[in-house]
């Protein structure tokens, strides 16, 4: 048996979880903490944010303010993150105060593209070819190895396809390279895409885990649109999928929720996308449909505490709201709950911008494909204007 020390000792209710960042994931984060009795401390450089609404406690600062990351890591039992861009320095100054999970060497890994990929080619993971760009002088041997059409993405603060350009047969790699800003990048082969799909892994401080998934996942403009489980996969790809997500996990001694996103190409391969060090927006329809949500996975998860039961208790589909859907003026919310199978979550955001993720619908139905249709009708039912 292992034994019990300070630094494996379980974090029990009652005590402060502190969270770097300030968006929806942490909001749905603080939700199961506080249903479980924990206190919340949220850090984020905004005021009212969708986590600060839940938190006993929000702190405005930067994350690069290391003093007041230090007073804050002081007044909480265990830190985490729902914001994977906070800088290497925030998390060691914090880990001198309290464990922080996942540790700040799985954040640096998963927050640049060269060292992500890095990793999961060391650990004999599949990724898609791909070459680093770290100045102009790379561009032509990267293209001459990798071919086109290719994708150029920014290593580092890239999200829903910002930062990315791809190049196409006559695309000036050069001039694609200048409009992200000249900075360190991949360039990564264009895949023959059959589609794309998450697992979500849990792993405990005891090395236990748990995962949610295949989810498959359609994207619009590069943003999460719908995500449905279970996926519809051939049984030894998603068995390929849940296997290598261990493994990630595994080889960063991971302590928390993480993500991966996959490519499934026409081919048949199970390729890794990116590694997510959070939950992640195509686990939201976990919060209604499974057993245990992924945001009390990783609070269990942080808090050691045994990990709860992923079980999908009913196929799922969950669509994102962006702030488009207030193009019209305020949604139709009743339109949408009128459906008995549908779950409105909303973030607290008060401005409706363009691609901005403002909150998601949730369906359960009899299979996967049923739930989709549910949640794509009740969405449609918003457009109309409720006033
Ligand atoms: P990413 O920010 O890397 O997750 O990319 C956003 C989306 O762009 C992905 O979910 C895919 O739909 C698409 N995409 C990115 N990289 C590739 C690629 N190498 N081949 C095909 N599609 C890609």
């Amino acid at each position: 048996m292992t034994p019990i020390t300070a630094a494996t000792a379980p974090v029990l209710p009652g005590a402060t979880i502190g969270v770097l960042g300030g968006g929806q994931l942490g909001r749905m984060f603080a939700m199961a903490a506080r249903r479980l009795g924990y206190r919340v401390h949220t850090l984020s450089p905004d005021h009212d944010t969708p986590t600060g609404q839940i938190a006993d406690l929000e702190v405005f600062a930067s994350y690069d303010d290391i003093g007041k990351v230090r007073d804050f890591a002081r007044g909480v039992d265990v830190v985490t993150f729902e914001f994977e861009n906070v800088p290497a320095a925030a998390a060691a100054v914090a880990a001198e105060h309290a464990p922080v999970r996942p540790s700040g060497r799985a954040l640096e890994i998963a927050q640049h593209r060269i060292r992500e990929k890095t990793f999961l080619v060391q650990h004999g993971l599949p990724v898609a070819p791909f070459a680093p760009i770290r100045q102009a002088a790379d561009l032509d041997p990267a293209l001459a190895m990798i071919g086109r059409p290719s994708v150029l993405k920014a290593a580092a603060l890239g999200y829903d396809g910002k930062g990315q350009a791809r190049l196409d047969a006559t695309t000036d790699a050069l001039e694609a390279w200048r409009s992200l800003g000249e900075p360190e990048a991949v360039l990564e082969q264009f895949v023959d895409l059959d589609r794309e799909i998450s697992v979500i892994g849990a792993r405990g401080v005891d090395g236990g885990w748990s995962y949610f998934g295949p989810i498959e996942n359609v994207h619009r403009n590069h943003i999460l649109d719908v995500s449905t489980a279970p996926a519809d996969l051939a049984a030894p790809l998603a068995a390929q999928a849940i296997e290598a997500t261990k493994a990630v996990m595994d080889g960063l001694e991971y302590v928390g929720i993480l993500c991966v996103e996959f490519f499934v190409t026409r081919g048949g391969q199970v390729l890794i996308n990116e590694l997510a060090p959070r939950p992640h927006n195509s686990g939201h329809l976990t919060s209604d449909a499974c057993r245990t949500s992924q945001f009390e996975q990783q609070l269990r998860a942080i808090c050691g505490l045994p990990l709860g039961s992923p079980e999908l208790l009913q196929p799922a589909a969950m669509a994102n709201l962006l702030g488009d859907v207030w193009s019209q003026g305020t949604p139709n919310w009743a339109a949408a709950l009128r459906y008995p199978e549908i779950k409105l979550h909303l973030y607290g955001k008060s401005q409706p911008r363009s691609g901005r993720k403002m909150g998601h619908l949730t369906a359960m139905g009899a299979s996967a494909a049923d739930a989709r249709r549910l949640v794509l009708a009740a969405r449609e039912a918003l457009g109309g204007s409720s006033r």
